[in-house]
């Protein structure tokens, strides 16, 4: 398989969370929620970078973790994120060295399956592009800004999009490029390589793979990894 860097966008405020330290320096179980997270990629046989961005305020402990799990021949950066997710991926992907491979895994999911991963790797080396996901078990509404709904999508064809979400490096910086100069803001990776015209696969993951967002996720995330020790 090919080469692979990791970016880990960090640098969220967390004020969903009502937290006062942001979600990923969070302590479950012992270990940070990014500890937990940067777990779940150490052991793929083709990582040689791993890029964190995060707040400035929280440069210094994002390095001591890293020091402590990124081990061996694996890089590791940190960079200061911006106000943006994309903005922060932006600043990490300068980071990246020569690679095949990118994959951007928000650090607040800690339960990223690692069989999965390797498939969404293989479906990017095929496609150039691939995300993880999850099809809709609700049905999902399209509302205006009155919140009176206009549309009912077919379900079957919804899914919700989780990360790791990985591209052709080449892919990815060209997406990210683009949305700079025509200032196209997206919430997730995808988004943007849609935007450049280039196909992305849906790969399908795991319902546990869920992103810690509000306090009943983080109430969930400590049952589940306390309940691993
Ligand atoms: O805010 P959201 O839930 O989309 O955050 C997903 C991930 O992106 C989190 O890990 C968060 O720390 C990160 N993020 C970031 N820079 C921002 C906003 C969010 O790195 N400006």
């Amino acid at each position: 398989m090919n080469s692979l860097a990791l970016i880990i966008p960090a640098a969220g405020s967390g004020e969903r969370l009502n937290r006062e330290i942001p979600k990923p320096y969070i302590e479950v179980a012992g270990k940070t929620i990014l500890e937990h997270t940067l777990a779940r990629f150490i052991s793929i046989k083709e990582l040689r970078e791993v890029v964190i961005a995060t707040s400035e305020e929280y440069l210094d402990t994002a390095r001591s973790i890293c020091q402590r799990v990124v081990h061996g021949e694996i890089s590791n950066t940190c960079v200061a994120g911006g106000a943006e997710r994309q903005n922060s991926i932006f600043n990490a992907l300068q980071k990246i060295g020569t690679v095949d491979l990118v994959a951007v895994h928000d650090a607040v999911r800690p339960f990223v399956d690692k069989k999965n991963i390797l498939h969404c790797m293989q479906v990017a080396e095929e496609d150039g592009g691939a995300v993880m996901g999850v099809p809709a078990k609700d049905t999902i509404k399209k509302v205006d800004r009155n919140r009176v709904i206009t549309e009912t999508p077919d379900r079957k064809f919804l899914w919700q999009t989780q990360t790791p979400q990985i591209f052709r490096k080449e892919i990815l910086v060209a997406a990210h490029k683009k949305a700079e100069e025509e200032n196209f803001l997206g919430t997730d990776d995808s988004s943007l390589v849609e935007h450049l015209g280039h196909k992305v696969k849906m790969v399908r993951g795991d319902y546990t793979n869920f992103k810690i967002t509000y306090p009943i996720d983080l109430k969930l995330a400590e049952m589940l990894l306390e309940g691993n020790e």
